[in-house]
């Protein structure tokens, strides 16, 4: 099987077998702007067949499979948007990995992305537990959503500028849908900082111009509708960075925490 069918008792999986499928572009601007509320977004989200080099590969990968989960199904399908329906703060990363969410089916779940990650957003109180393993395996963010700029896993972890456009609709919807609640914005990476600007605006967000560079701890003030909100810049939990030392849970723990501090003002 090359991923999970829609309705087939995988855990959390918001879509039905009759949910609808788009298949290019113009699609997903359709289902995204006619979905009315978040449980019809992300069953939408999850079934997308737009980019077709990236339905391959994550249909490529989750029959091929690493060795290491040989025994495993894999979702092999786009990762929706997570967590809380009115979140105070938005987590935006980059996009699933192949053997991470592109096998669990869950946002930043099953990878050493997420074990920083979810650390992190444990030990700042925004997640209930310190790992984040498998779908179905309680963990629950609090006061908090995880959205991906791109919602399925690319070759190389690099996502081609016209697939991020390609699911720019998608990420526009969310953050609109859930734009009342929020007061804090973390985006993980520079592809994510990229990304979100078009969909905050998108969403109807007042943003400052020039954009800002991206930086760890960048910090934007922002506002929809005269109610302020923050735009954080957080260097990812990629492998690459936390091996390196570019990123240390110290670093995640002060940026969480400040997040933390700006949903309260
Ligand atoms: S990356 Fe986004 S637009 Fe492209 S197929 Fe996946 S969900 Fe659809």
């Amino acid at each position: 099987m090359t991923f999970v069918p829609p309705g087939s008792g995988w855990p959390g999986d918001p879509a039905r077998p009759d949910t609808p499928v788009a298949h290019d572009p113009a699609e997903v601007e359709e289902l995204a702007e006619t979905s009315g509320t978040l449980g019809e977004l992300t069953a939408r989200q999850s079934v997308c067949r737009a980019c077709p080099r990236l339905v391959e590969w994550r249909e490529e990968v989750a029959t091929v499979k690493r060795r290491a989960f040989a025994g495993e199904t894999y979702w092999g399908r786009p990762i929706a948007g997570w967590g809380e329906d009115r979140p105070e703060v938005l987590i935006v990363g980059l996009a699933p990995a192949a053997h991470g969410g592109n096998r669990t089916g869950r946002i930043f779940t099953g990878d050493r992305s997420g074990d920083w990650l979810f650390a992190s957003l444990h030990r700042t109180g925004l997640a209930v537990q310190e790992t984040s393993v498998h779908a179905g395996d309680g963990q629950r963010l609090v006061g908090a959503r995880m959205l991906a700029a791109v919602r399925c896993a690319p070759p190389a972890n690099k996502p081609e500028p016209s697939e991020r456009t390609n699911c720019l609709p998608w990420l526009a919807r969310e953050v609109e849908l859930v734009a009342d609640s929020v007061r804090v914005i973390v985006a993980l990476g520079g592809f994510a900082w990229q990304a979100v600007w078009p969909a905050l605006r998108q969403a109807g967000y007042a943003l400052p111009r020039p954009r800002p560079p991206f930086g760890h701890g960048a910090e934007v003030e922002i506002s929809r509708g005269g109610t302020p909100a923050h735009l954080l810049g957080c260097y990812h939990p990629s492998q690459q960075n936390t091996f390196t030392g570019r990123v240390t849970a110290e670093m995640l723990d002060t940026l969480f925490t400040r997040a933390n501090a700006l949903r309260r003002l």
